[in-house]
């Protein structure tokens, strides 16, 4: 397991240390509200230990990374948006990332576009 970063909001999070509007928990993951969300239903789910993309939690612990889509499902559920649900993980500042915890965005309530910009 990943040591908490004392410089990282999603453990300050994770650690009930900073707010956030928790929607779904489990031993290994924790689901909140996006501060600033993109779509009805906005959610990041995220591991407890800290990792610092998908790759390395998926190397690190396999088993959390399917936690995070089964969390991201129930997220989805309870919101109401059914099944019609995007999930996203940016990795890397090219690709969107700014915090550097691993998340899963859980974007639902609207229609999506492909490609994304
Ligand atoms: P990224 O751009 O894929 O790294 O996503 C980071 C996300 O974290 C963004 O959508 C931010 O709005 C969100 N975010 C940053 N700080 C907080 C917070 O304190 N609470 C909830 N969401 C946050």
């Amino acid at each position: 397991m990943s040591t908490p970063q004392a410089d990282c909001i999603f453990c300050k999070i994770v650690a009930g240390e900073i707010p956030a509007t928790v929607v779904h928990e489990s031993p290994t993951v924790v689901a909140f509200r996006d501060l600033t969300p993109q779509a009805p239903t906005h959610v990041l789910v995220v591991p407890r230990s800290h990792y610092a993309n998908a790759a390395e939690l998926s190397a690190g612990e396999p088993a959390t990374m399917a936690d995070l889509v089964d969390a991201a499902a129930a997220v989805a559920r309870d919101d109401g948006v059914g099944e019609d649900y995007r999930l996203v993980f940016n990795t890397g500042t090219g690709a969107g990332q700014t915090v550097f915890h691993t998340h899963l965005h859980v974007l639902g309530g609207r229609p999506f576009t492909w490609p994304p910009g």
